[in-house]
């Protein structure tokens, strides 16, 4: 017998994972007339939800109909999808276990493609992205697709544009992701980071079934500069050669000006040049002060040791 567990983060869904489990059932019992070994099991993770989503949890760990178990856990507030991750992955007993998220823009229908891989194929995880950014603002896209391209150029963890949290995962891997229990989660790179073997399969993007997405282009924003800081240090040296560099023009323009003197005697000229010379320069401190502010805000929140998330309240189903 193998167990498939898939961990469900959801921060007020009450419309989405109703949809969510009945999809989810039936994909379970398509697997089951395939792969009679296999069991299910749903660990949904409550993000501090404010609607309906913890009653909707309950109920459904009530409901004995279901095909899967169902192991639920309540945060005290959110945490962030990151956080739930790592619960739901903490919780998960699978030794195949899913990532996906509750609004259905990881289609539960692609989860026996997925097992059929690593069953038979010498992979540890399957991954997914989307195969194109169709139907996103252009500006997003554009935004999304420098950041990767920067991030993949000064980080050694691979992430890969367009790829989503939607994993099929061998327990090996969980548990090296389990390992990784930074405060400061960014689970594209963690995923990444960790390695093995992984097959990327590519689908096209639909739209969540209801409800509304909870990133804006702000908090997107905010996001990536998180992985940058988390993934590599990169901006740190970025900031020393700045340094190194204003240096070596600033010991240039010295000798110019020594010169010209010696050469052609002193009229006063060059304030407006020497405004922006100074402006210039505070500019680039500013920046790399603000920079090495990022790394030691960083370092200071994982120092501190706080937990991932706190649980309010979780149960599971009586049923198997
Ligand atoms: N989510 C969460 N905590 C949050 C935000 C989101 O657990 O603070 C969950 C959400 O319920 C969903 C998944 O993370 O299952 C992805 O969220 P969303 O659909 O808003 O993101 P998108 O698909 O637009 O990237
Ligand atoms: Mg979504």
């Amino acid at each position: 017998m193998s167990l498939l567990s898939a961990v469900i983060p959801c921060f007020n869904e009450e419309e989405s994972l109703p949809l969510f489990l009945s999809e989810f059932d039936n994909v379970c019992s398509r697997m089951k007339e395939s792969w009679p070994n296999l069991s299910f099991e749903v660990v949904l993770v409550d993000d501090g939800s404010t609607d309906d989503t913890l009653s909707i949890m309950k109920n459904a760990a009530g409901n004995s109909s279901y095909g899967f178990s169902i192991r639920w856990i309540s945060f005290s507030r959110n945490f962030g999808k990151e956080a739930a991750l790592y619960a739901g992955l903490q919780h998960a007993k699978g030794d195949y276990v899913a990532t996906m998220d509750a609004d259905m823009q990881d289609p539960p229908s692609l989860l026996p493609q997925m097992y059929e891989i690593l069953d038979t194929e010498d992979f540890d995880n399957v991954a997914t992205r989307r195969k194109d950014r169709k139907g996103e603002p252009p500006i997003r896209s554009w935004f999304a697709r420098q950041f990767y391209n920067l991030i993949n150029h000064i980080s050694k963890a691979d992430i890969v544009d367009g790829a989503r949290d939607f994993r099929l995962m061998k327990r090996p891997v969980v548990d090296a992701i389990l390992t990784m229990s930074e405060y400061n989660r960014f689970s594209k790179g963690i995923f990444g980071w960790v390695g093995f073997k992984t097959k990327w399969i590519s689908y096209e993007n639909v739209d969540r079934v209801a409800g509304n997405s909870k990133w804006s282009f702000l908090k997107l924003f905010v996001y990536a500069l998180d992985g940058i800081v988390a993934f590599s240090t990169t901006p740190l040296t970025i900031a020393s050669l700045l340094g190194i560099l204003l240096c070596f023009i600033a010991l240039f323009m010295v000798i110019f000006i020594i010169v010209r003197t010696l050469t052609f005697g002193d009229p006063v000229a060059g304030w407006p040049s020497l405004i922006c010379i100074v402006t210039f320069i505070g500019g680039v401190q500013l920046l790399s002060v603000g920079i090495l502010g990022q790394y030691l805000a960083k370092t200071y929140l994982e120092t501190k040791h706080r937990p991932i998330y706190i649980v309010r309240m979780s149960g599971e189903s009586s049923n198997e």
